[in-house]
């Protein structure tokens, strides 16, 4: 259908509307935060995703095919909620579809993922009568009102797993410069936040190298530690090469919590071999012992793929053994499918459906169990945790401690968005209940601990 023009589909108050959703890394969702950020400064006024809207624009993923799926399924999601609007794409499931010269089904405009943050520019230039009549500066965001923010300090990656498409889709290595980002992580402090999650396609490839201005990644942290005022730094994912023995003292002083996800992938050394993983299973086990014994209170999380075409079931068998070692607090389970471009698509998809659900099944439940017998052993203490802005239908609290464990209490709302401290004393399906403990009463508790 044709564009009507500005007035057919404005909303009451004259602007025109936008809406935003994000497939995929924590990298995207930054993104798409700075993309929505800069439509709300056009003069755009920024709806939910499921409401009507002028524009819709969906930040794509292709790790997967399930990813790509999703990110086809939010265009047509998109066209169903109003056929007149413009939709806009882009991310790394676009990005593959420029690269394998397909159209984009559904979409009036594709935005290529390193032209990604000048999403505005391509879609007013595609559709000038969109733009709206007079720029309204900053407004708050529908994403606004978080706990935590996420932070980018890195793109690009140079690693060419065998299956994966991202060095394809984001190939480029940029660091961005410290002061950058300290000035925005001064920003996030500004507004309210406690919590900044460190995200990149490979962060601890972040350095001196791709442009950070001479800061390594250990010293971006500590300036963001020592100078920035939020009172948690999160790395939001490193590979276990990445581990260095600097950013282990960073987490064993504080500075940032001390909680790694580290992706796994396989426990078997001729798969992580074959996938061209720069690691064997015995340095992972290491690692994480290292970890355990370095780091107070330390838990680990991670990426594991099941199916991947040379895995047998000897294979899996080593994976589910390095689960039982490594004892992670949390596992994201993945099943392989094959990506366009990438070695690993030239190896068929020889793992069953059947038996790749089979495998994925077995292997989270393991893992579940593993994991709240891990969130266990924090019960009795009284942990730090940073309240989320949601109330649960039996009235309690939820947030999440400097590890990464989900605790629950009750308190009034007031609490939200704030740092509390609360006893941990029961668990169920890995969510720890707890006392919310005041903050006199806290103070007491140190005192008596110091004494
Ligand atoms: S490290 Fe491997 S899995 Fe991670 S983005 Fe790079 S190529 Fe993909």
């Amino acid at each position: 259908m044709p564009w009507r023009g500005p007035d057919r589909l404005h909303n009451l108050v004259g602007l025109p509307r936008a809406a935003f959703t994000t497939l995929g890394c924590k990298v995207n969702q930054y993104e798409t935060q700075k993309i929505l950020e800069s439509f709300e400064e056009a003069g755009f006024e920024v709806v939910p995703f499921d409401a009507p809207s002028d524009v819709y624009v969906i930040n794509t993923c292709s790790v997967t095919s399930q990813a790509g799926a999703k990110s086809r399924y939010a265009v047509r999601k998109a066209a169903r909620t109003n056929p007149e609007a413009k939709v806009v794409v882009t991310g790394c499931e676009a990005q593959m579809a420029l690269i394998k010269g397909d159209e984009f089904e559904g979409a009036d405009v594709v935005v290529p993922n390193p032209e990604k943050l000048a999403t505005l520019d391509r879609f007013l230039s595609a559709f000038p009568g969109m733009k709206p009549v007079a720029e309204v500066g900053p407004a708050p965001s529908v994403l606004s009102g978080r706990t935590r923010a996420t932070l980018k300090v890195q793109d690009g990656c140079d690693v060419f797993c065998t299956y994966c498409s991202i060095p394809y889709t984001r190939p480029g290595m940029v660091s961005r410069p410290a002061g950058d980002v300290l000035a925005e992580a001064r920003r996030l402090a500004d507004e309210g936040y406690h919590e900044a999650v460190l995200t990149g396609v490979l962060i601890g490839a972040y350095g001196p190298e791709t442009g950070s201005g001479g800061a390594s990644f250990e010293d971006l942290v500590t300036l963001l530690a020592e100078e920035s005022g939020l009172a948690r730094l999160r790395i939001s994912s490193i590979e276990m090469h990445q581990v260095t023995q600097p950013i282990i003292d960073l987490a064993r002083d504080g500075r940032v919590v001390p909680h790694f996800h580290i992706p796994l992938q396989s426990g078997d050394d001729q798969v992580l071999a074959d996938m061209g993983r720069r690691y064997r299973r015995d340095d992972f086990i290491d690692l994480c012992r290292r970890l355990r014994v370095e780091v107070p209170d330390v838990t680990v999380t991670t990426d594991i793929m099941v199916g991947f075409p040379t895995e047998g079931v000897e294979q899996f068998e080593s994976t589910l053994d390095l689960c039982r070692q490594v004892r992670f607090l949390k596992a994201h389970v993945f099943r392989f499918s094959p990506r366009h471009g990438t070695p690993a698509d030239a190896w068929g998809d020889p793992v069953s459906p059947e038996e790749k659900q089979h495998r994925a099944v077995t292997l989270a439940q393991l893992t579940d169990g593993i994991g709240r017998e891990a969130a266990r052993r924090f019960l009795g203490r009284t942990m730090r945790v940073l309240v989320e802005s949601k109330t649960h239908k039996d009235g309690t609290l939820e947030g999440l401690t400097d590890n990464w464990l989900t605790v629950r209490f009750h308190g009034p709302e007031s609490l939200k968005r704030t740092l509390q401290s609360v006893r941990l004393d029961e668990e169920a399906n890995g969510t720890l209940y707890g006392e919310w403990v005041s903050a006199e009463r806290a103070n007491s508790l140190r005192m008596v601990s110091v004494n």
